[in-house]
């Protein structure tokens, strides 16, 4: 066997090839007068004013470093949620946590694991830090504990579980989690993406605070991109035990929250008023929504999120490709999750009133051309 030549160039670490970039959610449609992204999972509220103004009167101090410690953040957002701001680290949204935590756990050759359909980052962190991406499979499209726990080895060192999950919007009950919790050996990181915690309206379900307080080996992540409608700014935060919030401090950039976006968070928290209206108008579409695209024949997951995944016959015409088409000459954009596993779904983000009337308008007149009713 001959050495392997020297390279001639600067070649990166294993795993970084790997990666297929992230592909984010549509924003255009070509041709089209007015454009609805329901994309990438946005609040069609938007922002709480008060969020806005804050982020404006931050206009006349660009010169200035930011906190680093993002202390008036982590205050807030502890007073908020009855938490220790000591054991909060903020990052530039929840995907830099993620990364974060990833970087921080796995190195070459250890295992991250997630679930079937679960969000794409993970992987992609996995692979950056130079891991092994093991993938749980689901059932009924939704995160199976005991798939999950019979996939853990000596070499895993973490597992993502997004709770609701995204693209599909199911849900784990809380007990379901802490059975995953209790079969894991301690030395695994189980970290709870809790994105979409907010728009949950069931009782059987907990973003995960309650089991990071009782053990040494549970982070839960959370971000002001999708209720707060801060997703501009990457703004996001986990609570962690002390010794992984300390690790996580270590590694991120001293100065990774921007003092806007941190601004801005403190007075989105304010503003319970404008959470609640977001989730008010959630509480209604997302079951109008749902009873009224079933009705045109089409299988919609039963969601917890802020979005649901629209399921097509895949046939002749009538395939996802065929219906983001269709969908996107008319200014509707949705989200293909083939890169999900879940090649004949479109994952639809509830929209304003005029938005999700027009898309089941628009589902409607594609399933009677496409049938020929
Ligand atoms: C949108 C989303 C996030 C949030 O990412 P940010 O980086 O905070 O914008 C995290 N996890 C899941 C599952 C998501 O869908």
């Amino acid at each position: 066997m001959t050495a392997s030549a020297t390279p001639t160039r600067p070649v990166p670490r294993p795993g970084v090839m790997a990666i297929e970039p992230y592909v984010p959610g549509k924003s255009t449609a070509a041709g089209v007068a007015k454009v609805y992204k329901l994309s990438s999972n946005e609040t069609p509220l938007g922002p709480s004013p008060k969020a806005v103004a804050a982020y404006e009167a931050m206009a006349g101090k660009l010169e200035l470093y930011p906190d680093g410690a993002s202390t008036a953040l982590r205050d807030a957002i502890g007073a908020r949620y009855g938490l220790d701001p000591s054991r909060i680290v903020c990052g530039a949204g929840s995907d830099e946590i993620l990364s974060l935590l990833t970087h921080a756990y796995i190195g070459p050759g250890d295992e991250g694991v997630f679930s079937e359909h679960g969000f794409l980052v993970y992987k992609l962190a996995i692979l950056g830090a130079g891991g092994v991406p093991v993938v749980a499979p689901e059932t009924n499209l939704t995160a199976d504990v005991d798939a999950i726990l019979a996939r853990v080895t000596p070499r895993t060192k973490v597992v993502f579980l997004a709770n609701p999950n995204n693209p599909t919007g199911t849900y784990l009950p809380f007990e379901e989690v802490k059975r995953l919790h209790a079969g894991l050996p301690p030395h695994v990181l189980l970290v709870l993406d809790a994105a979409y915690a907010e728009y949950v309206r069931r009782n059987d379900y907990a973003a995960g605070i309650e089991l990071v307080s009782t053990s040494e080996n549970v982070v839960m992540t959370r971000t002001f991109s999708k209720i707060y409608g801060l997703a501009l700014l990457r703004l996001g935060w986990c609570y962690a035990p002390a010794h992984v919030a300390d690790a996580v401090n270590r590694i991120r950039g001293p100065f990774n929250v921007s003092g806007p976006a941190m601004e801005a968070g403190v007075a989105a928290l304010a503003d319970e008023a404008h959470v609640a209206g977001a989730v008010e108008h959630n509480e209604r579409w997302l079951p109008w929504l749902t009873k009224e695209i079933e009705a045109l024949g089409l299988r919609v997951t039963p969601s917890v999120g802020n979005f649901l995944l629209i399921h097509f016959p895949g046939t002749e015409g009538l395939t996802a490709k065929d219906a983001d088409a269709f969908l996107t000459a008319r200014g509707l954009v949705l989200r293909g999750v083939a890169a999900y596993g879940l090649p004949q779904a479109l994952r639809l983000t509830i929209g304003t009133e005029e938005a999700n009337r027009l898309v089941v308008d628009a589902l409607q007149a594609f399933m009677r051309e496409r049938q020929g009713a």
